[in-house]
């Protein structure tokens, strides 16, 4: 059975010596977020993932969610209790604001529980993501009166939120949605139609479900730009607010699927639904991208979470499982064989995991750290180099670290050996699980696309010019530093070769939008590898004034960062290289036969 240990001491690193979070101290919610508070508060997330949630992981996999004849949805034994220990704990609304029932900590602090919950059960993990994904879009868009109906008990997990954009015809193209709203004397809307795929769409955790719902209100132009967003709570309020009667919305059936049979991924039946509209008349997308970018980093996170248990159990089994000998000689003379940890093809295996995921934690936690001074900073300057910051990673982190991700838990598997493809060891789970995350909030080809098509013109490449800047801005003050040259040198090289790439685009993408379109993919992680890259600089550093200011008895985990941050500059960064010559190939040998010759 797969065990998880929730990566405290690399979050409270990443905090406090790479990123240095006091510098944040200005922005309301981080006075509160103190040294001891954080330590605490990662502390208890711990214990609630670690023992409450994740023994929950596998019941979830093999039970799964069962629809019932009048179409209510039971998730499996166990669910339920865990849920109320989350909703019960606060959990829901650590970041969210104080006057909603929040505790207002930073966004940052959400994003690093959130990576512990996923990595103890993913499908869990789901039902209060999406929730949060919903808070937030309440948050920006409701009316005074919406937030005041909604916010409260959906921040005290009372009620849970989903987001319905998709339906049978259409999933990335949005704007050939059908699901219509007519609007009522008294102001409210009727909507009709079928939302599929709806993840935690229907099911016994919470007594209300709030559902987002993209429609179309009658007569609104067609396309995307005729679509507004609705609430449509499951049970209607009573005068009192309370829950009373029963919405026109029901669950037809639940989807059979490859993983995370945990969260009910539902088939929903619009027949008249009473519903409000939320934000402004044909402009629902607008709302939605609230709800989607930060669902996006949130798909990011499971990622990297699905990625790190999958790991962790992959590096307990290379030390247990006995296999051959060390080419480099006898390890373990005592034992039959060596335990297969020796051998370097297993440890590239677990080094590439190790690499990777240390660094996407570090990038997400920088986002999220971002996302705070995007929401909350009074700066003008600051709020807008922070938001382009967003922007231009968010498909990084969601595209990046789920397509790496999923390629990790097939490392961890490979590992075990014929032992990781059966179910007993659970890591064909993590395989399963993980993969959905290149697929949903957007396929990850649509995320590289969003990078290359919308982002890197924007606002005539400021966030692009800005990154660039940075990451230069880096190397020339650590330049002089010889003990950072091995990780600067490749990192510059990597850089350079962005930097030709986005050139290259800017001359050829604009005469052949398909010189974009068959490099994108290429070019999302390319920036990936070089903001990577860019986190490991920032963490040998920190390791290394560490280490120079006496390391506290963490001088191991500090010289392993060392080590894994030589490793990810010589062994994963020069994959920067094949990315730009691709791109530099254009479309050519990509778009030539024509659709019959396949
Ligand atoms: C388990 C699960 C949970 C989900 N949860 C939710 C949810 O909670 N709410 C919700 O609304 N939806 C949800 N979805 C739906 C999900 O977001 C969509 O499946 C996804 O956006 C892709 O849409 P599609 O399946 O219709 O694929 P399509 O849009 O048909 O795309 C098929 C392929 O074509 C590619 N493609 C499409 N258009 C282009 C283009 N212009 N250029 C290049 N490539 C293109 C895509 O990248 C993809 O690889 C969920 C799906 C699953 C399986």
């Amino acid at each position: 059975m797969p065990t998880y240990k929730a990566p405290v001491d690399d979050v409270l690193f990443l905090l406090n010596d790479v990123f240095h979070v006091e510098r944040f101290n200005n922005l309301p919610g981080f006075a509160d977020a103190t040294p001891d508070v954080v330590e605490a508060v990662l502390g208890e997330a711990a214990k609630l993932t670690e023992e409450v949630v994740q023994p929950l992981n596998r019941i979830g996999d093999q039970q799964g969610c069962t629809r019932h004849a009048d179409g209510s949805v039971t998730t499996p034994a166990g669910f339920k209790e865990a849920y109320k220990q989350y909703a019960d704990g606060g959990w829901m609304g650590i970041s969210a604001p104080a006057e909603f029932g929040g505790q207002g900590l930073p966004v940052v602090m959400t994003t690093v529980v959130n990576e512990f919950l996923v990595s103890a059960n993913m499908a869990f993990a789901m039902y209060p993501g999406l929730t949060q994904g919903a808070i937030a879009a309440i948050l920006v868009h409701g009316t005074p009166e919406q937030k005041q109906t909604y916010l409260p008990q959906m921040i005290a997990g009372a009620w849970t939120g989903t987001m319905n954009l998709t339906e049978p015809h259409c999933g990335t193209d949005l704007g050939m949605l059908r699901t219509k709203a007519v609007k009522q004397a008294d102001g409210s809307y009727k909507l009709t139609g079928t939302k599929i795929f709806i993840s935690a769409g229907e099911h016994d955790l919470a007594e209300n479900i709030v559902h987002l719902v993209l429609a179309r209100i009658d007569g609104a132009p067609a396309g995307i730009k005729g679509t507004t967003l609705f609430i449509v709570p499951k049970v209607l309020l009573g005068a009192d607010g309370k829950p009373g009667a029963r919405n026109a919305v029901t669950c037809g059936s639940i989807e059979e699927k490859m993983g995370i049979h945990g969260n009910s991924t539902c088939v929903l039946n619009y027949d008249g639904a009473t519903g409000w509209m939320i934000g402004d008349e044909n402009r629902g997308i607008n709302a939605m991208f609230t709800m989607m970018n930060e669902a996006r980093l949130g798909v990011g996170v499971q990622g990297l979470a699905v990625s790190e248990v999958a790991y962790q159990n992959a590096v307990t089994y290379a030390k247990e499982r006995l296999q051959g000998r060390s080419i480099a000689g006898v390890k373990a003379p005592d034992k039959p064989a060596d335990p297969i940890i020796v051998h370097p093809d297993i440890r590239r295996n677990l080094m590439t995991m190790k690499a990777f995921n240390e660094a996407a934690r570090a990038l997400i936690v920088w986002a999220g750290l971002q996302s705070d001074v995007a929401h909350r900073s009074e700066d003008q300057k600051a709020r807008q180099a922070a938001d382009d910051f967003m922007g231009l990673l968010t498909p990084v982190i969601k595209g990046v670290i789920t397509d790496q991700g999923f390629a990790n838990t097939v490392m961890a598997q490979q590992v075990y050996g014929g032992h990781g493809y059966i179910a007993e060891h659970g890591m064909e789970q993590f395989v399963r699980d993980a993969r959905i995350a290149m697929i949903y909030e957007g396929a990850n080809g649509i995320q590289a696309l969003d990078l290359v098509g919308r982002k890197l013109g924007k606002d005539g490449g400021r966030a692009v010019m800005a990154f660039f800047a940075e990451v230069q801005g880096f190397i020339k003050e650590h330049g002089g530093d010889e003990a950072m040259k091995p990780y600067l040198g490749p990192l510059g090289e990597a850089l350079g070769h962005l930097q030709q790439a986005t050139m290259w685009f800017m001359q050829n993408a604009p005469k052949k939008p398909d010189n974009a379109g068959a490099g994108s993919h290429d070019y999302m992680h390319l920036l990936g590898l070089v903001a990577l890259g860019y986190m490991w600089v920032q963490m040998v550093k920190a390791a290394r004034e560490k280490i120079a200011a006496g390391a506290n008895g963490a001088g191991e985990r500090l010289n392993a960062k060392l080590v894994t941050g030589r490793f990810f500059m010589e062994r994963m960064l020069p994959e920067t290289a094949a990315h730009l010559k691709r791109i530099q190939t254009g479309a050519d040998s990509v778009m030539a036969l024509p659709a019959e010759a396949f």
